[in-house]
């Protein structure tokens, strides 16, 4: 079962409200040049588009700072008012104070506690850019990640682990050392007066089972909104699948205020893939709905026609298709189940158990194609082409919303 979320503190990212009582905040990253003003504006709409809530940019030098400015004005053009997130590393206390107008404008900025800088300079960079946050009133993301943790931090903690009689797996300390750097980071913060309804943490990994170790960690240590990602997941179906697995077992447990699924850019694969990734992700655990689901069956050897699989293509692009119009038409049918399947054996059942369901009876079955609407048989389709089967049942699920989800 679904436990209930987390509780956190409530943070605002210039409108979209980040905390353990909201639906879950889908957000994505621009990989264009941020320099590239138009690539970059291009993409941040894409992905805005597709569902992304919040959209980060990569600022690492002049360049991409001096572009922000640019950036918002040709988003404003074309209407896109997405929250717009900093990502910084290395410099990015001195280019928060170079360009105080990109400082301004954009929404959160994400800090890495393990690349601000070494020793002395640690503190007193890290503390620039809280100072920043403070004076123009942002709220930031401290982006703990594996591939970048605190060298001084970890090396202090696996010297201190080596001298205890029973001593802790590397991966352990490792994990505790991400936990130990987010919990520090937003101590310190809070010390520099940075009000904690200002900060959200993220603790990525690209490991799945330690990143899950380290969210539980922190899930218990502080009241921060989690940010949740696993880093590096990989390209297309492998990032999917272990990024998917890894969100899933958290915001299962409740775990998880914003999600990201990181994947490797694959050729002629759109950017907002990622977020389409996070919202079927979202629909599947029940946590939130964008969209009608296809229920479709695998098929198998009881049924040597591929017609249902004809059909449920048909349905899943004519959903994408109407699915702005539907928006402005009807209200709450997101939820809704829709079932294509293949034969008798689980057919009847699933078309039963849906919202509007059809099955193709398969090779050598008796009983015709039929359409359920709410567990009542409602129709009996004969001689009909499978195009002509497509048209019949797309117009008896506009019916069915018609007659239930009018705005
Ligand atoms: S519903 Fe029928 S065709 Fe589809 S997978 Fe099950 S047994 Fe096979």
């Amino acid at each position: 079962m679904l436990q209930s979320r987390r509780k956190s503190i409530s943070v605002d990212v210039w409108g979209v409200i980040v905390w353990g009582d909201n639906t879950v905040v889908i957000q994505s990253m621009t990989n264009t040049p941020t320099r590239d003003t138009q690539a970059t504006t291009d993409q941040i709409i894409e992905l805005a588009d597709a569902g992304s809530q919040i959209v980060r940019i990569t600022i690492n030098d002049d360049a991409s700072a001096e572009a922000v400015p640019e950036i918002f004005a040709l988003m404003k053009k074309r209407g896109c008012s997405v929250p717009i997130v900093g990502d910084f590393h290395y410099n990015g206390h001195i280019l928060l104070e170079k360009y105080p107008q990109m400082a301004k404008l954009i929404a959160k900025y994400r800090i890495n506690p393990g690349n601000v800088g070494k020793g002395e300079r640690q503190d007193e960079n890290f503390f620039k850019i809280i100072d920043c946050a403070i004076k123009y009133n942002k709220p930031v993301r401290i982006g703990v990640n594996g591939g970048s943790l605190d060298e001084e931090l970890l090396s202090k903690n696996m010297d201190e682990n080596s001298k205890l009689t029973e001593p802790l797996s590397a991966e352990e300390v490792y994990v505790n050392t991400m936990v130990e750097s987010g919990v520090i980071s937003a101590q310190k913060a809070v010390e520099r007066w940075l009000p904690k309804e200002k900060i959200i943490i993220s603790v990525k990994l690209s490991h799945l089972q330690s990143m899950v170790d380290a969210y539980q960690k922190i899930s218990g240590l502080c009241e921060y909104p989690l940010h949740l990602g696993l880093t590096e997941a990989g390209g297309n179906m492998k990032g999917i699948v272990s990024s998917s697995a890894a969100l899933a077992i958290l915001l299962q447990q409740g775990i998880g205020d914003t999600i990201r699924v990181s994947l490797t850019p694959e050729i002629w694969s759109p950017r907002s893939k990622e977020v389409e990734v996070c919202k079927n992700l979202l629909q599947s655990l029940w946590l939130k709905s964008f969209s009608p689901q296809v229920v479709s069956c695998p098929g198998c050897g009881r049924t040597s026609s591929d017609k249902f699989q004809f059909l449920a293509k048909y349905i899943e692009d004519q959903i994408k298709k109407h699915l702005p119009k539907w928006k402005q038409k009807y209200t709450g049918f997101e939820d809704i189940h829709i079932a294509v399947m293949g034969c008798i054996v689980n057919g009847i059942g699933e078309a039963r158990n849906a919202d509007i369901g059809i099955f193709i009876p398969g090779d050598f079955e008796n009983p015709t194609l039929q359409i359920y609407v709410k567990w009542e048989r409602y129709m009996e389709i004969k001689s009909k082409t499978i195009g002509e089967v497509g048209k019949i049942f797309f117009k008896e699920i506009e019916t069915y919303l018609d007659t239930n989800f009018q705005k």
